[in-house]
């Protein structure tokens, strides 16, 4: 696409845009009257405007028929998950036995590892990436003390190369190979949440099995972004949250998936609920755990309906859009745009020893939507009178911005509109 910078142009692509309406599906803060330039999707997706209808059944169906609701209700509770197999398993490329919306996203990684991490003998380490978020760094240091390791010796990292931001699959291939007797899992961000890498989850996971060794991926912000195979790609489990581009609320419940090969294996270690338990002899209330052959066999407790309430208006929309295929198309175009906006920013700022340096990789099938920005000669400054002029970005230490044109709800204008924008803030800075 030969893209031009102008508004005009963004109309006209708006115009041509099949999913252009989703856009009115969603409530935007509002800055000076008008829809602010939302591009943090990739923190808190925009509330869909069906979420309040949905919770207000469930409301309805507690004040109406308490605990009959459970069986009772217009969704049963007691099978509210089951509604999401079928949706959330097309939109994360697995089979419907394969996925489970459960707990949130730190739980179901602990929960994971206990599974798929088992140490024994000299395999006992665990590999990641070096630039892991937070949440998932300290549950695998916790994750090794639980088997009695030393984080510092059982946690191998794959770092970017000196000089680079993002990782190189050889790398990461490399090190599998290099400590192939020793590490006991592979886990990784498909998507990493600082730099907006896409890693080769098929390359990964392969040479992870060759070497015997047990392969995940953290989705956090692979989840309704980009197509997942992890089915057909044997991926042994991964998780994600909904809160992202799932647009499911602050906090909301969160996904899990297990490899079919993996679901029927009863002996495989789990912690073990009674909502795990086989839902037709559940309230028999057998002393012995018997866990569900399907994905459901990781749960652990009755389900939060009122949060899967808000995930369910929320998937809806994402099978009214026909799933993750046309969503990407228009991603692929609107990200490109946006990475064409900043390239020509860049030729207007260059006389200022300024520069917005954009370290999420070029190539489209490297990346989702996000692109994340580092502000050489600028930094904070710049995001700070971002946030003041009405656009919603995020900041990521140490110096990172990051910026997400999400296809479900911002448009090609937003896009020009942030150019507009961010270009007159760095005429005018210092
Ligand atoms: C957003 C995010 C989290 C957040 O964890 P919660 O358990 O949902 O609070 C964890 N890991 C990654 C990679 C994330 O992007």
């Amino acid at each position: 696409m030969k893209y031009t910078n102008s508004l005009a142009f963004a109309k006209e692509l708006d115009k041509k845009d099949p999913l252009k309406s989703f856009r009115n599906k969603f409530l935007f803060p509002q800055f000076k009257g008008n829809d602010a330039l939302y591009f943090v999707g990739n923190s808190l997706g925009l509330q869909p405007a069906s979420v309040e209808k949905y919770v207000k059944v469930e409301l309805e169906d507690w004040a109406k028929l308490a605990a009959e609701g459970h069986f009772e209700g217009r969704n049963p509770w007691y099978s509210y998950h089951e509604m999401f197999s079928k949706p959330v398993s097309k939109l994360m490329g697995a089979k419907e036995n394969e996925v489970i919306i459960m707990n949130q996203l730190t739980v179901n990684l602990h929960l994971l590892l206990v599974s798929f991490y088992q140490p024994r003998g000299k395999r006992y380490k665990i590999l990641c990436e070096s630039n892991a978020f937070s949440s998932d760094n300290y549950a695998l240091q916790t994750q090794a003390q639980l088997h009695g390791f030393d984080p510092t010796d059982a946690i191998l990292e794959v770092a970017p190369r000196k000089g680079e931001n993002t990782l190189r699959t050889e790398d990461i291939l490399k090190t599998i190979k290099d400590n192939k007797d020793e590490i006991a899992v592979v886990i990784f961000g498909g998507l990493n949440y600082l730099t907006g890498q896409v890693l080769d989850m098929k390359q990964i996971t392969e040479a992870a099995h060759k070497a015997g060794i047990m392969c995940g991926f953290d989705l956090a912000h692979a989840a309704g972004n980009i197509e997942l195979k992890l089915h057909d790609r044997n991926v042994d489990f991964a998780c994600w949250c909904t809160y992202k581009y799932f647009n499911s609320g602050p906090g909301a419940v969160a996904g899990a998936f297990i490899h079919e090969k993996h679901i029927k294996n009863k002996k495989l270690l789990r912690l073990g609920g009674w909502w795990g338990y086989d839902k037709k002899s559940r309230f028999i209330m057998n002393k012995k755990f018997d866990p569900m052959d399907t994905a459901e066999g990781w749960q652990l407790s009755n389900a939060p309906v009122l949060s899967m309430a808000a995930h369910k208006a929320s998937v809806d929309i994402f099978t009214e859009a026909g799933g993750m295929a046309p969503l990407r198309k228009k991603s692929l175009l609107l990200t490109g745009y946006l990475e064409f906006i900043i390239g020509g920013i860049n030729e207007k700022i260059k006389d200022r020893k300024l520069k917005l340096e954009i370290i999420t990789p070029t190539d489209p099938n490297q990346r989702g939507c996000q692109l994340s920005i580092i502000a050489h000669g600028i930094g904070k400054d710049f995001y700070n009178a971002l946030g003041k002029a009405g656009v919603f970005c995020d900041w990521r230490n140490p110096n990172v911005i990051r910026l997400a044109p999400v296809p479900l709800y911002n448009s090609f204008e937003d896009v020009w509109k942030f150019g507009q924008v961010a270009e007159k803030l760095l005429l005018k800075s210092k």
